[in-house]
Order: structure tokens, then C-alpha cells, then sequence
């Protein structure tokens, strides 16, 4: 009998893996989740809509239904065609797996979401992450550079990006579509609270695709990601994926929960003002430093990372420490921006953590 040395892939063994805490009893500040639930009438009807769903039956495949409301609710633009992934994670590896020639490179930025990286690994491409310049922006003169010599059939970036936060300046990410030999993927997970996107921009590009996510917006636990783009592409990246990804409870609540567009973009908007809240209140904190966001979460810098993430922890708070990822990330820490009371927990625990 061969020993797991021998038979698994030695990039494989190399992978630590996608580490999620443990965060029982904990406030959970530390994943980007809506901090809200459903109201009480829709989570009745919700309720009711599983208790009547045929889970003997599989799926349907093509999601044709949910698909339609998607279209009709999403401002996916006419003439897009769409694909579901069980969370957009699973979209990002179907994509790897459709382009992953001997050789091949996904191209990102670093720092930048690192499922992009562990994905390509998964499907034995090479990842290349461009640095961000500074500011957290991006390098369009060094990303034109890196597509000339890696030619990359994918391009993956994060708009806004995570962890840092920020939208890229559209000029530089137009240079990399023009520049680029293959895909050109806008991740848009944190569209729900940014006001700039793609979208509407699909037809422009013959090689743009435009990714979001519902877990951002309350459905994490659903798993629900989607990519638009032209059919000539997503036709072949639809061969990729598995046929019944997307689960007959998910396909039903969704659609069930996107009669109630308004009551998402109440919720977004509320997130916004508190990140308006939490950003102030940790710039004025002595040894803080919040960069902006346009997402549902703050990178800040603190001169003491490890104090501050252990006094968070020993108090109840888990939120993510990026200190010792990444050079550009030294001393950083991501808070997801939670309720009005949850923020002012963090705050308060961050404070005394400090002290
Ligand atoms: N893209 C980015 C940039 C993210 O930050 C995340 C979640 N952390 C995802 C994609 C994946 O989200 P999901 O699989 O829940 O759709």
C-alpha cells in the first residue's frame, strides 16, 4: 500500500488549506456575513416552501426558474447569460478547471481574496499575484507587464477588493482588459455596498465576466454564487460544473427571497452607515488606523495586532488577523461591520484589548 506521500499531489500536501475558526459563542465579526436575519412573515413563508419542497428529487440542473428571477431582479443585463455556483467559490474553480492548460497561470493581485490561489492550485495551474502599489491600488503598468509574459487564459480580481477593502481605479482595470489574452473576471462579492460595478459594462468587452455572490448580502449559509458574461463563454465553462450544484432547497428559497429585493438593499444600506460609523470611531482610537472600504468589512492597522486580535478573542470578538499574510498587511486586522450593537461591542472589547 502506497503512503499518502507517494499518491497525493505534492502541491496538495503543501496546502494548509482554508482555515475556518471555530466561533461558537463567539461574536462572529470575522467572515462578511450580514449580521441580519429575515423577518418573521418571510421566514414563515420560507418555512413553508421547504416543508413543500420534493427534496426525493433532484434539482433542476439548469436552475431555469430561479435563473429568470435572477435576470428579472439583479440588473443582469439583456443578452448576458448567467451560471450558478454553489457560492461563487465554486464558480471561481470551474472556471479554473475550464482553462487549466499544462502551464497555465491564473494572474490576481496580491493581497487579494486566497481562494484565488488555493483554486488555481486545486486545478494545477500557477497563480501569479501582481503586489498592489500603494494605497492598495492597482498596478496597471505591473499587471500589463505580468499578462505580457504569463499570458494567463484567467484574470481574477476583486472589486472591491478583500481584504483591503477598496475599489480599483476603472482606468487600470481597463487596461487589463484590453490587455489581457483570455478572461477577465470582476468579482463583485461585495457589490451589495459599493457603488461601482461592471455589470452593465458586459457587452463592452468580449472578455469580461462579471461574478457576485449572495452570501454577502444574508444568504451565506444558502450558498448561491453567479457569473454573467456572453454565452460563447460561459457555454463551455457550464461543461465544468457539476450537474446538480445548486440544491432544490436553495433554488427554491432563493427565489422565494428575491421577491424581497427592497428589504436586501434596506439591510445593505444599513451596513453602510454603520461602516461609516465604525471607520470614524476607529480613526479617532488612539492606535488605529481604518482604510477605506467600499465593502461590508474595514481593514484597520494597529501597532500591536497579536494584542489586539487575542484581547478581541478572550472578550467574545473574533474578527480576522492578516498580520504576518502579507508584507503590505503588516499589523492589519478585517472587521466585518456587524449591527449597531455588535460594532459597539467590538469597539468597546478593541479598546479595552488596547488599553
Ligand atoms: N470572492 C471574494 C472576493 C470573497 O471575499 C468571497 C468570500 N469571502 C468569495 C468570493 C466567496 O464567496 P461565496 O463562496 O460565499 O459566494
Amino acid at each position: 500500500m502506497a503512503t499518502p506521500d507517494e499518491i497525493i499531489r505534492d502541491e496538495i500536501r503543501a496546502l494548509a488549506g482554508y482555515h475556518v475558526p471555530d466561533a461558537s459563542g463567539m461574536l462572529k465579526l470575522d467572515a462578511m456575513e450580514n449580521p441580519y436575519r429575515l423577518p418573521e412573515d418571510l421566514r414563515g413563508r420560507i418555512a413553508d416552501i421547504v416543508a413543500g419542497a420534493e427534496i426525493n428529487r433532484y434539482p433542476d440542473a439548469g436552475a431555469a426558474r430561479l435563473k429568470a428571477r435572477m435576470k428579472a431582479v439583479l440588473g443582469i443585463p439583456a443578452g448576458a447569460e448567467v451560471i450558478l455556483g454553489n457560492g461563487s467559490d465554486e464558480i471561481i474553480q470551474m472556471l479554473a478547471l475550464a482553462t487549466a492548460r499544462p502551464g497555465a497561470t491564473v494572474l490576481g493581485v496580491e493581497p487579494s481574496f486566497v481562494m484565488f490561489k488555493l483554486i488555481a492550485t486545486f486545478c494545477g495551474m500557477r497563480f501569479v499575484g501582481v503586489p498592489l502599489a500603494e494605497g492598495y491600488a492597482l498596478d496597471a503598468e505591473r499587471m500589463v507587464e505580468a499578462i505580457e509574459t504569463h499570458r494567463p487564459p484567467l484574470v481574477l480580481i476583486a472589486y472591491p477588493n478583500n481584504p483591503t477593502g477598496n475599489l480599483f481605479d476603472s482606468a487600470a482595470i481597463e487596461r487589463v482588459l484590453n490587455a489581457a489574452p483570455g478572461l477577465v473576471v470582476i468579482d463583485e462579492a461585495y457589490h451589495a455596498f459599493a457603488g461601482r460595478t461592471y455589470m452593465d459594462r458586459i457587452g463592452q468587452w468580449p472578455n469580461l465576466l462579471v461574478m457576485r455572490t449572495l452570501s454577502k448580502s444574508g444568504l451565506a449559509g444558502l450558498r448561491l454564487g453567479f457569473l454573467a458574461g456572453r454565452a460563447e463563454w460561459l457555454r463551455h465553462v457550464d461543461k465544468v460544473r457539476l450537474p446538480y450544484n445548486v440544491s432544490v432547497l436553495t433554488q427554491l428559497v432563493a427565489e422565494e427571497i428575491l421577491k424581497h429585493q427592497p428589504l436586501l438593499d434596506e439591510q445593505a444600506a444599513a451596513i453602510k452607515a454603520e461602516r461609516t460609523r465604525l471607520h470614524d470611531a476607529l480613526a479617532r482610537m488612539p492606535g488605529t488606523t481604518p482604510f477605506p472600504s467600499d465593502a461590508n468589512f474595514i481593514l484597520f492597522r494597529t501597532g500591536a495586532p497579536q494584542r489586539a486580535f487575542d484581547g478581541l478573542k478572550q472578550r467574545g470578538v473574533l474578527i480576522k488577523s492578516l498580520h504576518g499574510s502579507h508584507p503590505a498587511l503588516e499589523g492589519c486586522l478585517r472587521v466585518t461591520v456587524g449591527t449597531r450593537d455588535e460594532n459597539d461591542r467590538f469597539l468597546e472589547a478593541l479598546r479595552e484589548s488596547l488599553a
